[in-house]
């Protein structure tokens, strides 16, 4: 039987820079994936914050990979003509299908063994069935995504904890109608539209011209009875003739809930989705699960495969579970709620920017004062504002104490669950 120190399960982004960075560590790394190599993971545009490839240790992408970089974002409210501009945001737009294939040569280079086509069927203890035969590890990465393995035993993503996207990219028909189409809502060619709750709070239309090609982003929460991702796609393409035909793109659920508390379970690992490792305010996994690869490795490298769920939950859990909090603020607004909250200040580029590199934003006293006022101008959606940030406020330090000792973990788990 073929013997390693740790099968990755799954190609994807984290799949792929788990087995990058674990073989580049010296550790003897198989990573195996149910489809072809060149269809593993995201096979469309991500938007991605420079950040999390400088703190990954991944080389940002360039050249073909990168689509998109130093275009202003511009959120607009419904359809108009409410709108914030974010004029530096630092985030990427990134061929993921070249991503990808970046991390698989750089993890082969390092000496890992990727195969595609292979499926993880079962775990018995330290053997992993797979489709083409067992393999002996000491460690199990679950790296599968949301749809996975089911190796790391955790119970399902609810479905309104499921937002249903696609992403495409599609030619141009007629270019002129294109950038008049970008004038009626004041943006440059090359900058972004994103419209916001036009189905459901929690729901955004998000198109940017580059070039001679239109990448358009669409997601809800179906659960809510919005139409899904692809749905509000379709729509908007056919009522834009200027749109042409697709060159490439894809759709799938994307899991929101807030990350599973625990990362570990014996012998097997989660990382990715499958570890609910994605900011939740805009359904995005791909910067914290690079991340958590590197952190990984570290920690199976020192031999102490609890060491990595420690540090990622004190880095991001409590991050990540607060903006949860928004989220599920968010879905709950109408498109007038996004409006007075706009005009109130109590969204503004500042918290946007924040929201878009996945931070907190520090808030001056200046602007707290003006947002205060705002608050007052509001005082309806102020009653709940007001709550919502001190519970993400308790969320964030509590993941601060995230327990170093794994023994401690079930009783942290419990406190947590009641946040
Ligand atoms: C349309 C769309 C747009 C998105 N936009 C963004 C964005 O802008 N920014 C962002 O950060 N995130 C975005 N996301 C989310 C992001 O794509 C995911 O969070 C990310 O791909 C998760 O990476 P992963 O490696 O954990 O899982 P995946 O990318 O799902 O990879 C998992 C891999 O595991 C394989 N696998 C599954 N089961 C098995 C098995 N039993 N055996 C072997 N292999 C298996 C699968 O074939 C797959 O290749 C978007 C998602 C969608 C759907």
């Amino acid at each position: 039987m073929r013997d390693f120190d740790v099968v990755v399960v799954g190609a994807g982004t984290a799949g792929a820079a788990a087995a990058a960075d674990l073989a580049g560590r010296g550790l003897r790394t198989l990573c195996i994936d149910r489809r072809p190599l060149n269809g593993a993971g995201a096979t469309w545009v991500n938007a991605v914050p420079r950040w999390a490839f400088d703190d990954a240790g991944i080389e940002p992408p360039r050249g073909d990979e990168l689509l998109g970089e130093g275009h202003r974002f511009n959120i607009v409210c419904g359809y108009g003509p409410e709108k914030i501009t974010l004029d530096e945001h630092g985030v990427l737009e990134v061929d993921m299908r070249l991503l990808v294939a970046r991390l698989h040569a750089l993890a082969a280079q390092r000496g890992a063994t990727l195969e595609g086509e292979t499926s993880a069927l079962a775990c018995r203890g330290d053997v992993l069935d797979t489709s083409a035969g067992p393999v002996r590890a000491r460690w199990i990465v679950d790296a599968s995504g949301l749809a996975g393995s089911g190796l790391f035993e955790a119970p399902p993503v609810a479905r309104e904890d499921l937002c249903v996207a696609a992403q495409e990219v599609r030619e141009v028909n007629d270019p002129v109608a294109a950038r008049a189409f970008f004038a009626r809502h004041g943006v440059e060619p090359g900058d972004t539209l994103c419209f916001t709750g036009i189905a459901g709070g929690f729901s955004i239309i998000n198109v940017r011209l580059d070039g001679e090609q239109l990448s358009i982003l669409c997601g809800s929460i179906p659960a809510f009875g919005n139409p899904s991702g692809q749905k509000m796609l379709d729509q908007f393409v056919a009522s834009n003739p200027f749109i042409g035909p697709k060159r490439f793109g894809g759709a799938r659920a994307i899991p929101l809930a807030r990350p599973r508390e625990r990362l570990v379970r014996g012998n097997v690992i989660a990382l990715g989705d499958v570890a609910g490792q994605v900011f939740s305010a805009h359904g995005s996994g791909i910067g914290a699960g690079l991340v958590a690869a590197r952190m990984l490795g570290e920690a199976l490298a020192a031999g102490r495969p609890y060491d990595y769920a420690a540090r990622w939950q004190r880095r991001f859990g409590g991050t990540f579970a607060a903006y949860d909090v928004f989220r599920r603020f968010s879905q709950t607004l109408t498109e007038g709620d996004l409006r007075e909250l706009m005009r109130a200040g109590l969204i503004d580029s500042d918290s946007a920017t924040a929201a878009m590199q996945q931070r907190f934003p520090s808030i001056g006293l200046t602007s707290l004062v003006a947002r205060l006022q705002g608050a007052a101008a509001v005082p309806r959606l102020a009653m709940r504002f007001g709550p919502m940030l001190a519970r993400m406020a308790a969320l964030l330090a509590f993941y601060r104490t995230y327990p170093s000792d794994e023994r401690l973990l079930d009783a942290w788990i419990s406190v947590a669950s009641r946040l």
